[in-house]
């Protein structure tokens, strides 16, 4: 018999208002097992009190079963019990299991049917998105900070942040030892193990204590933040803060570093240039023109040692496009992705909540705590230095709980749009490529692939989990038509699985 793990969950809200028992839950879920032939091998139970709000049954049951992978099947009286925020979907979809909702009648996992997986999955892609805007949000907010001349995060050596200005000061203990080194690396005679010896000596040492090593000795010499610039995301910015060291210096220490690292070989622009592996040796696939005008693409290990053969570009193009053509949904479908849409809208909002609800309460507590101290700090219990080091740090605290805040508030906004934009490009993937020219292809490439691999001359392509899954779906309805109909079979001649 197959064995299966149940859980069963009540809030503390429905326990009192409507009297819910885990029992007629536990009773659902034993008969459903029976009339199914699962046998129960573990269960799990939930009740939440307004004390304890975590979950800690639910971590024990993903616990279990990681450890045990006989164990096939989640029993659950529906959808809402095991879910309880976007982070427990994406969880559970990770454990790649059948997960039985008993009074929805529906079972998702590798045998359920087409319809119910997909909109399952449709579901998964959106939390996974909405986390992922959330992470997108914070950059945004760093690069906003970034282009006020202000460094978004914490302070490099040489640096202290400071609080007020949002800015960073110079750290007047560490700062000299690093213009020294830059000073002596312009003598000359000094390389990079030299450099860490010398700073070493110098009592300079990370933030956790630890040697600067080589690798760090050089970030810091090609670090424009000791001039007053710096770098962030790729983007060059003036800063606000002081400088170190004199730009003289620096450019000077540029030019020493550069003459020392070997010249480059200039490359021409190609447009599908380091979108594809060898499946061959694994090494990149780059490009060049032969004969004055074609573009042939093909491993950077040519001749004996690699036999993969090089492909013109145009070729390349077709073939690149050739898996787009799988993420074309039908209507029906987008009919179904409309109603999951609007179901997972409703998840977002209660996980929203959740979320912010939790931060509010963090921030309060620390509210509580500045109004403590301070009482402390007036009847002496604490020197004024302790209170101020410490109330910064809780002020500094809320701010970021704020920002939080704000995050989640800018990640929500745009999600059902969002959901929606990833099925139009899905849907009109295909047709958009083969009418651009070879950058708008690639960019479009970007978008969807997350692996491309050029092996005997053709393309295998891994897709973006989020346009994996409609993939998945389009080949599961196209499987499910065939079944039907199957005088109506197509010919699917994927290039992966
Ligand atoms: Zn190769």
């Amino acid at each position: 018999m197959d064995k299966a793990a149940s859980y069963v969950r009540v809030s503390s809200k429905e326990q009192k208002e409507h009297g819910y028992s885990l029992q007629a839950q536990k009773k659902l879920l034993s008969t459903y097992a029976k009339s199914k032939g699962l046998t129960i091998s573990k269960e799990y139970e939930e009740a939440e009190t307004a004390k304890k709000a975590g979950r800690t049954q639910f971590k024990q049951m993903i616990k279990y079963l990681k450890a045990n992978p006989s164990v096939q099947h989640i029993l659950v009286e529906k959808t809402y019990r095991l879910y309880r925020n976007f982070r427990d979907l994406v969880t559970i979809h990770d454990l790649e299991r059948n997960i039985h909702l008993v009074k929805e009648g529906t079972i998702i996992g590798p045998e359920s049917r087409s319809h119910d997986k997909f909109i399952h999955d449709i579901k998964i892609v959106l939390a996974k998105n909405y986390i992922d805007n959330l992470s997108e949000e914070t950059s945004k907010g760093m690069r906003a900070k970034a282009e006020l001349g202000l460094w978004p995060s914490f302070a490099p050596l040489g640096y202290i942040n400071n609080r007020e200005t949002k800015g960073i000061d110079v750290d007047f203990q560490r700062a000299p030892i690093i213009r020294n080194l830059f000073e002596e690396y312009v003598r000359g005679k000094m390389n990079l193990r030299e450099g860490e010896k010398f700073v070493w000596e110098r009592g300079l040492r990370t933030r956790k204590g630890n040697l600067v090593s080589k690798s760090n000795i050089y970030k810091m010499l090609t670090n424009p933040i000791y001039i007053g610039d710096f770098k962030w995301d790729g983007v060059y910015y003036k800063g606000k803060h002081n400088p170190i060291v004199s730009r003289d210096v620096f450019e000077k220490v540029q030019g020493i570093l550069n003459d020392r690292s070997k010249p480059r070989k200039r490359n021409h622009k190609f447009a599908f240039r380091g979108l594809l592996k060898c499946g061959s040796c694994g090494r990149p696939i780059t490009a060049e023109i032969q004969k004055g005008k074609y573009i042939y693409y093909h491993c950077t290990r040519t001749g004996p040692k690699c036999t993969e053969k090089a492909v013109r570009e145009e070729k390349l193009a077709e073939m690149l496009g050739e898996p787009l053509k799988r993420l074309r949904i039908s209507e029906e479908r987008l009919e179904w992705i409309i109603q999951a849409l609007k179901e997972s809208h409703e998840d977002k909002k209660r996980f929203k909540a959740e979320e912010v609800g939790k931060l509010e309460k963090e921030y309060q507590g620390l509210g509580r705590k500045i109004d403590q101290l301070y009482e402390d700090k007036l009847s002496g219990l604490i020197p004024v230095n302790f209170w101020k080091s410490k109330y910064q740090e809780y002020v500094s605290r809320q701010e970021r709980i704020n920002e939080r805040i704000e995050e989640h508030r800018n990640a929500g906004e745009d999600y059902l749009e969002n959901g929606v934009r990833i099925l139009e490009l899905a849907q009109k993937a295909y047709s958009i490529y083969v009418t651009q020219d070879s950058w708008e292809k690639r960019k479009i490439l970007d978008l969807i692939h997350s692996n491309s691999v050029l092996k005997g001359g053709k393309v295998y392509m891994e897709l973006r989990k989020a346009f994996d899954m409609i993939a998945d779906g389009v080949v599961q309805e196209e499987k499910l038509r065939r079944e039907k109909a199957p005088e109506e079979a197509i010919n699917n001649n994927w290039l992966l699985r």
